[in-house]
Order: C-alpha cells, then sequence, then structure tokens
C-alpha cells in the first residue's frame, strides 16, 4: 500500500483518530463548549449537542469495564483464546478493545499499546499496569 493510500484510512470523521494511531497516540474527541470527551467519534457532543468537537490526546490509562475470554478465531491477529474488553478510559469514554500480555480482572488499571498490522494503522490494545498506579 502507498503512503498516500494509507493517509487516507478511515471515513472522514474517524481519520484523526487513525492518523493519531500511525504515531501510536490515542485521542479521543472533547467538546469545547462543555469539555465532555467521548468516543467513538461523532459529528456533535452526546452531551450538549454542540458541535464545536476537538481531538486531544488521551492519557493511555484507564480501567476494565467488563471483558470475555474467546474460544474462536475472528481472522488473522486473533489466535485464541483472546480478550475482548471493554475499556473506561480515564478521561470516561469506553471501548471495545482487547486485553493482551496477561489477565485482568474487571476494575484493574490497565494502559493502551499498540498493535501493528499490515496495510493499516496500528489498533490501540490495553494491557495490565503491575502494581497499580
Ligand atoms: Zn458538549
Amino acid at each position: 500500500m502507498s503512503d498516500a493510500a494509507k493517509e487516507e484510512f478511515g471515513d472522514p470523521l474517524s481519520r484523526p483518530f487513525w492518523r493519531a494511531a500511525e504515531r501510536r497516540q490515542l485521542v479521543v474527541q472533547r467538546c469545547a463548549a462543555c469539555g465532555r470527551h467521548q468516543f467513538y467519534p461523532r459529528p456533535f457532543c452526546l452531551g450538549c449537542q454542540s458541535d464545536r468537537i476537538e481531538w486531544v490526546k488521551a492519557s493511555g490509562t484507564g480501567t476494565v469495564y467488563s471483558q470475555s475470554r474467546l474460544h474462536m478465531s475472528a481472522g488473522p491477529g486473533f489466535e485464541p483464546p483472546y480478550v475482548v474488553a471493554v475499556v473506561e478510559l480515564d478521561e470516561g469514554p469506553r471501548l471495545v478493545t482487547n486485553i493482551v500480555g496477561g489477565d485482568c480482572n474487571i476494575g484493574d488499571a490497565v494502559r493502551v499499546t499498540w498493535r501493528d498490522r499490515v496495510g493499516a494503522p496500528p489498533l490501540p490494545v490495553f494491557e495490565p499496569v503491575r502494581g497499580g498506579r
């Protein structure tokens, strides 16, 4: 894939997210009117309907909100068993992701790490923070 094609990964709404992912930086939307963070990207704020949405760097840390261990392959890079989780970021939004690098319990602290992919930006996944934070 050429660099030009790579830059166009994602739709216009999610493109800033994938451009940041190329640099292994996790970003979320923040409403400039009320300060609320949100993810996945939307053209307006879910809290106050403002369209004054900006992208900001997330801390990359959060807690496990829910998780399931799956024993079926979902394709390359998802060799079973693997853990699908909902992680609540410290900024508030929740995202569906994978837990890698060890077992977690609900409520455990995790931090973002990146899974490299061929022909697409790295995917944010999460790993346990050993010893808490
Ligand atoms: Zn708002």
